[in-house]
């Protein structure tokens, strides 16, 4: 065995079920791939050219070195970086050929300063705050950029609450972004985007125009729990993060485990250590709080998360936990342990970022179907 697969611990992402979820989502706009942050952590090259079998024209990251990983893979495919281009950026982006976001008045400025620049996509501030062209002063944008000979490709804006419960301040954002639409007139470039992935499978289409969906986590079936997807479409997890037991003991009562000593035993308890920790990016806000599946059972966390190693409990070693093994597999998330929503949720966070913040200590292996 090589070195590299002699750890205790990996991810696996299968392929297929993107494919899959890509299958589901498509039909309503045209879809742009979001595979920002290595794609959501299953590895940005391999899903890249996942999506673009299945038909997907269009690929988006966050920023320009991610964009260059996959031009350097062969990727050719029309990528928009999301990232508000900083004046120095430019040059790669037309090194490049990536499609740019015009996040300001004074990224205008820059861009119509290097006309013909590459194609752009201006973005309104509807109300997420965080980026955009206010909307009073994007038509003016857009027909300044026009006249100084840049490609306008699209206008788009990005939803602040298209995952929640009351689906209404995104309304109020469609309706900022619809005034903009209006101003523009026979002026409006070719497409637009608003939809991102909860949007997409829990609102009603958001416009008439010729539109791209900018689906993320949809992609990778991060909803499987369907906390927001509704029953028609059927989304498959694409990763499961899988460690082993590296060591069991018994302890007795009274004994603790792990740094703190937040966790005691009441009866002699079966103790099985795995080899995964925070540092794999796993949260140490699991620790007395997520559950691991072993042999398909649910065992729960014991004692503190640690760096490289985690502990759960067995039970009694009269119980069903006496049939582990070391060496056996446990599922931190995925099939045959809690989904990542669920680990998710018992961290006090979202799924996004337990995929996401899994560190280059953990291999992907990746196969398809
Ligand atoms: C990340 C991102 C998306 C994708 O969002 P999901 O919730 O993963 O579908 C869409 N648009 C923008 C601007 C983003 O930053």
């Amino acid at each position: 065995m090589s070195p590299e697969r002699a750890v205790a611990l990996r991810a696996e992402v299968d392929l297929s079920a993107i494919r899959h979820n890509v299958r589901q989502l498509a039909g309503r706009g045209e879809i742009m791939g979001v595979v920002k942050a290595d794609g959501y952590g299953h590895g940005a090259v391999p899903v890249s050219r996942v999506l673009i079998e299945e038909g997907v024209g269009w690929l988006a990251v966050a920023t320009v070195p991610e964009a260059a990983e996959l031009r350097e893979a062969g990727v050719q495919t029309r990528i928009l970086v999301l990232a508000a281009p900083l004046p120095d950026y430019l040059p790669a982006y037309e090194a490049l050929g990536l499609d740019a976001v015009v996040s300001s008045v004074e990224v205008a400025d820059a861009v119509i300063g290097r006309a013909p620049f590459v194609p752009v996509h201006v973005k309104v501030d509807t109300g997420m705050h965080r980026l955009g062209v206010p909307p009073e002063e994007a038509a003016g944008t857009v027909r300044r950029l026009t006249e100084a000979g840049v490609e306008v490709v699209a206008v788009w804006t990005h939803l602040a609450t298209a995952d929640a419960d009351d689906p209404g301040f995104a309304l109020e954002q469609v309706r900022r972004f619809d005034g903009v639409l209006r101003d523009l007139g026979a002026d409006a470039p070719p497409l637009v985007h608003v939809a991102n992935g909860p949007a997409h499978v829990r609102l009603p289409p958001l416009t008439s125009r010729p539109a791209l969906v900018r689906l993320g986590g949809v992609l990778y079936g991060l909803d499987s729990d369907r906390a927001m997807t509704p029953d028609t479409v059927d989304l498959r997890p694409a990763m499961r993060l899988v460690s082993r037991v590296v060591h069991l003991q018994t302890v007795p009562p009274g004994e603790s485990v792990s740094y703190g000593r937040t966790w005691t035993a009441e009866r002699p308890t079966v103790i099985a250590t795995l080899a995964v920790g925070y540092a794999d990016g796993i949260p140490r806000a699991l620790s007395n709080r997520g559950a691991v599946g072993i042999r398909g059972a649910r065992y729960p966390i014991v004692g503190r998360v640690c760096m490289d190693m985690t502990m759960v409990s067995l039970g009694d070693p009269d119980g069903a936990g006496r049939e582990v093994r070391r060496g056996d597999e446990s599922v931190l998330f995925g099939r045959g342990g809690p989904s990542a929503e669920q680990t998710a949720a018992a961290a006090g966070t979202i799924p996004y970022e337990l995929t996401t913040g899994l560190t280059r200590r953990v291999p992907r292996i990746v196969s398809d179907g």
